[in-house]
């Protein structure tokens, strides 16, 4: 598999909906491409952080909220700078 293939599936590998033929692909490059597994582990926290983010609407208070949505984006900003 090459990196431009690995972008493209991305989604899919995420959705758990790639074949296993291609996830094991997958995943050896990504063993192999640094720039690859940093591209997948930050697609994979935004989807989770977005995950989080539509549960905390439903049931924590505005300024509650406010508070922990900056800080979550402060802290994956910071994450992903220093790299
Ligand atoms: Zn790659």
């Amino acid at each position: 598999m090459i990196c431009r293939e690995v972008k493209r599936v991305v989604y899919f590998f995420l959705d758990g909906s790639l074949g296993p033929n291609k996830k094991q692909d997958f995943d050896k490059h990504l063993k192999l491409c640094p720039d690859c597994d940093a591209r997948t582990k930050l697609h994979e926290r935004l989807r989770a952080f977005l995950k989080r983010r539509v549960t905390n609407l439903s049931s924590a208070a505005p300024d509650h909220l406010k508070t922990r949505l900056t800080r979550s984006i402060r802290a994956f900003r910071n994450e992903w700078s220093a790299r």
